[in-house]
């Protein structure tokens, strides 16, 4: 049986649980108050569906339970450290976390679409050479609520439209942090959570071969995407230190557990992995297992000293692609104005950020 100190102890962050365990968990915490069970069907809306910046402001509560859910389950919030609008409409968000971390947010509309990249962990320790997030190095884990808060905040501001699809495509390597991700992909789709549809939702991944196993058992049908930059060993070597772990053949077979289509993502780089023999050999890995192509302009803030490719190569990479029946998308460059690229604005705004000095963890 349990006190109220010890449910309180047991998590206080609601936002880090499944909706079936923030369920429980309030449940609990009424019946030790002597709070009728109703109480909960009231209170966990307030959680994802009509979420509340503080239980103050969920007014339809009486006021001592309001004041009671406070001191139990506070409401961490993050703050709006920077935000920039495109001119092309794409927005960026720079949140402040609790600890003087800080993690970013993209919002990128098209049609109706409106797509959020958010971050699964504050920097990556993976290295890749051409991205921002990569030179910050790891910082730490994201909560579950950390993840969907940056759902939430969006929700909670009456001035940013609301996300119809999410991806994480933001900072850091998902899955790195699965028990995390795990409980935040529950929270996004289920409808007593945000509610998004697993269609909607895509997890993008260098390729971390057990978590894809356990990503592949879940049975919503969640989009992957695969970060592969490299349609060869050596290639993928040069560009993506996690070669060295798990090797571009280890991935590609583990793709097979996966009964969706899956998307690889291409950032061409001028003279490193843009060159036609090369569009090849990423057809013979993409044909076999039906994926698409997208084909990436490297982002000028994501790596100084690497160069795009020129129009015509990338033109030429995407026509060999189709030429072998690959489905191949050259996409255009979004946000190129305020630095939309993965941990750029982070990056940028370091030096005037007061982040304290920290080792560089890594995460294996
Ligand atoms: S591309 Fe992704 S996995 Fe590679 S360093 Fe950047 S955030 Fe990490």
């Amino acid at each position: 049986m349990f006190d109220m100190q010890h449910i309180a102890e047991l998590t206080p962050d609601l936002l880090s649980l499944t909706p079936a365990e923030a369920r429980a968990r309030i449940a609990a915490w009424l019946a030790v108050r002597g709070e009728p069970p109703y109480r909960v069907r009231q209170i966990l809306p307030r959680l994802w569906q009509r979420p509340v910046g503080s239980w103050e402001d969920a007014t339809d509560l009486p006021a001592p339970l309001r004041r009671g859910l406070d001191d139990a389950f506070p409401l961490p919030r993050f703050e709006l450290a920077a935000h920039q609008v495109s001119r092309d409409g794409t927005e960026k968000f720079l949140w402040a976390l609790g600890d003087g971390e800080a993690i970013e947010s993209v919002l990128i509309p098209e049609g109706r679409r409106r797509t959020l990249c958010i971050s699964s962990q504050v920097g990556c320790a993976l290295g890749c050479v051409f991205c921002a997030t990569g030179r910050m190095g790891f910082r730490r884990n994201l909560s579950a609520g950390e993840i969907a808060c940056q759902v939430r905040e969006l929700l909670l501001r009456d001035a940013s439209p609301q996300p119809t699809n999410v991806v994480f495509m933001g900072m850091g390597e998902p899955l790195l942090n699965w028990t995390a991700v795990d409980a935040a992909l529950t929270i996004l789709n289920q409808p007593d959570g945000l509610g998004i549809g697993a269609r909607h939702i895509t997890l993008s991944t260098v390729g971390i071969v057990p978590n894809l196993t356990l990503l592949a058992k879940r049975p919503e049908q969640f989009r992957l995407a695969v970060s592969l930059h490299a349609p060869t060993p050596e290639v993928r070597l040069a560009l993506m230190p996690i070669e060295k772990k798990y090797a571009l053949s280890e991935v590609l077979t583990a793709l097979g557990q996966f009964r969706r289509r899956v998307t690889f993502e291409y950032v061409l780089i001028g003279g490193r992995n843009d060159m036609p023999e090369l569009a090849d050999r990423l057809a013979d890995l993409a044909a076999p297992l039906g994926a698409l192509v997208n084909l990436l302009p490297l982002h000028p803030g994501g790596a100084p000293d690497l160069a795009r490719s020129s129009r015509a190569a990338s033109a030429e990479f995407a026509r060999r692609l189709k030429a072998r029946g690959v489905t191949a998308v050259l996409r255009r460059s979004r946000g190129l104005d305020i630095a939309a690229a993965c941990g750029q604005l982070r990056v940028e705004l370091e030096p005037r950020r007061k982040v304290p000095a920290q080792e560089h963890a890594r995460v294996e």
